[in-house]
């Protein structure tokens, strides 16, 4: 499996501005010292979503605040440092039937506009929020477990057990054939135009570049070589971690996992230029890894209306 000399420029998500200080975890001070103290800076996510304004030249930034006494009746985890501020996250739970409230946004509303610090805040909290939704009830005995560690660990207080937050790690994959053509399928699910190159979680004991040559395999039929890491991105919806490649097709001809994928094809750089500007072809929103995949065949940015694939 090789690393390809130019990867993926500019995928939301990525960029490292806060300092996770995980030496800190530790303290069991930390939280109340920190929610005591106004210099603090609160994240609060809200369901899923979260507060922003916008900034110069088309950024947003989400909205810290100092603590407020509520806080401490939600979900608090440690964020980390930056700009020699403390940055807590606030984890509100709100009815699934409830009014979404103004002005707030979800991860996936602005994560390809969040300046470094918000899109580093909102991809933590949001992860570590959906873990400890899911993972309530130790996996051992069933008691209710309790978050420790400043919110990265939880601990059965029966029998002393501790859980860690898990990322489930999938692939995703920009297929070319012989004539540098991309193929793109629809999974069922989508809008009828919405295509995107194919993706699968690892299965236990299997390497990256198996699970890329398996999937491809099951959902076209298509043999591949040449699979080539081109970049990651923390993907928290609710816990995935997307590991980006390409890959060469040995052949052409597509035989569809017909559970999976409702249609497939492969692409020109002209033809897709065509199918999304006439509205019959609708790719990955911006904030993906999908998209840049798409966008690091195709040579270059692909204006496209920003339009949810499912
Ligand atoms: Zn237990």
């Amino acid at each position: 499996m090789a690393r390809a000399d130019h990867s993926l420029p500019d995928v939301a998500l990525t960029r490292r501005t806060l300092d996770r200080r995980a030496d800190r975890r530790g303290d069991p001070t930390l939280l109340t010292g920190l929610l005591a103290d106004p210099a603090t800076r609160v994240f609060r996510l809200c369901g899923d979503a979260t507060a922003v304004e916008e900034g110069e030249g088309h950024v947003v930034r989400v909205v810290l605040g100092a603590p407020v006494p509520a806080d401490a009746d939600h979900l608090v985890v440690y964020l980390g440092e930056h700009g020699g501020a403390q940055h807590l996250g606030v984890v509100e739970d709100v009815p699934a039937d409830a009014e979404p409230r103004p002005g707030l946004r979800t991860l996936r509303q602005v994560g390809a506009r969040l300046d470094d610090l918000g899109a580093s805040l909102f991809a933590t909290t949001l992860a570590l929020a959906n873990w400890h939704r899911a993972h309530g009830h130790c996996p051992r005995c069933g008691a209710p477990t309790v978050p420790v560690l400043a919110g990265w660990v939880r601990r059965c207080p029966a029998d002393g057990s501790e859980h860690y937050p898990r990322t489930d790690v999938a692939v995703i994959m920009a297929v070319v054939d012989d004539a540098d053509r991309l193929l793109l399928a629809r999974g069922r699910g989508f809008r009828s135009a919405g295509m995107s190159v194919l993706a699968g979680f690892v299965e236990p004991g299997e390497t990256l570049a198996a699970a890329v040559a398996r999937e491809v395999h099951e959902e076209v039929g298509l043999e591949v070589d040449d699979v080539t890491y081109l970049g990651d991105q923390p993907w928290p919806f609710p816990s995935s971690l997307m590991v980006g490649f390409t890959a060469r097709a040995r052949g052409t001809e597509l035989r569809l996992q017909e559970d999976e994928i409702a249609a497939a094809r492969w692409f020109t750089r002209e033809e897709l230029l065509a199918a999304v500007a006439d509205g019959s072809l609708v790719i990955s929103g911006r904030v993906s890894i999908a998209r840049r995949l798409v966008e690091h065949w195709f040579g270059g940015p692909i204006e496209a209306p920003e339009v949810p694939l499912r």
